[in-house]
């Protein structure tokens, strides 16, 4: 099993692009992407495109937080895939929970905003995670089927080359509430049967499982020890150099 660890930072709407271009400076500065590690980081719109100027030949990729799931069209206010592929983007964040919670997201719009990602020739990064209402009611395991499955609706298994599913359990999003690695663990390996029985166990072994909710430098190392995890999406401490390098560094325990 060798699939390349991702780390990915998600910004939210935390840095104006003048910030965004200095810190992504410092970034590329203070870090060497080690070997087997792949590192993505998530800006605002506004600033990808001069993001992606400094990220240039770093081996940092670029990713957006959002998109819409039509090509082109009368969508004020909205952003497509090619425009954020043509911005320098890489990959897209489709389903964060935030979108679910705050923009009335549904499964059926997240799948076809995945679609027009892929379509476009980038990755989309799929969120799915229960909320702790869920959890406590031993749901866990439903909705993440649920929103799993609706989320790659008519998706084939070539597709799914580079894809990454992100686990993150609603409650632990910039909570300071991490999974325990067990916890995140048993999901993961949940997802990965899912997608076996979806893609077949060999594509289902190459798709990358990432987990995000409160991870920071003092508990990446565990959950990165454990067998499906593998790599982290950050909210919280993406923004701040250090401990997004350390979190890129870590080393398993
Ligand atoms: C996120 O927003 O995807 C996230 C995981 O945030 P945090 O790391 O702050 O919990």
């Amino acid at each position: 099993m060798s699939r390349f660890t991702l780390i990915a930072g998600n910004w939210k709407m935390f840095k104006p692009p003048r910030e965004a271009v200095q810190f992504s400076r410092r970034l590329v500065e203070a870090m060497e992407v080690p070997k087997g590690r792949e590192v993505v980081i998530a800006p605002a719109f506004p600033a990808l495109a001069a993001v992606a100027a400094v990220l240039q030949g770093s081996g940092i990729s670029l990713a957006a937080q959002n998109v819409h799931p039509a090509p082109r069209g009368a969508f004020t206010g909205e952003v497509s895939a090619e425009m954020l592929r043509d911005a320098g983007c890489r990959y897209v964040i489709v389903g964060h929970s935030e979108r679910r919670s705050g923009f009335g997201e549904t499964d059926e719009l997240i799948n076809r905003k995945l679609v027009a990602v892929l379509a476009s020739g980038l990755k989309p990064i799929l969120c799915i995670g229960e909320t702790l209402a869920e959890r406590e009611r031993e749901k866990t395991l439903e909705i993440i089927a649920r929103q799993l499955n609706a989320g790659l609706k008519n998706v084939a298994p070539d597709d799914m080359e580079g894809a990454v599913i992100a686990y993150e359990p609603v409650w632990a999003i910039g909570t300071g509430k991490t999974a325990t690695p067990g916890q995140a663990q048993e999901v993961h390996a949940f997802i990965r049967g899912e997608l076996g029985g979806k893609y077949g166990t060999a594509a289902a072994r190459r798709i990358r499982i990432v987990y995000g909710g409160s991870v920071n430098p003092g508990n990446m190392g565990q959950l990165m020890a454990e067998k499906d995890i593998d790599g982290a999406l950050v909210g919280g401490a993406s923004i701040e150099v250090a401990s997004f390098s350390q979190i890129v560094n870590y080393a398993e325990v």
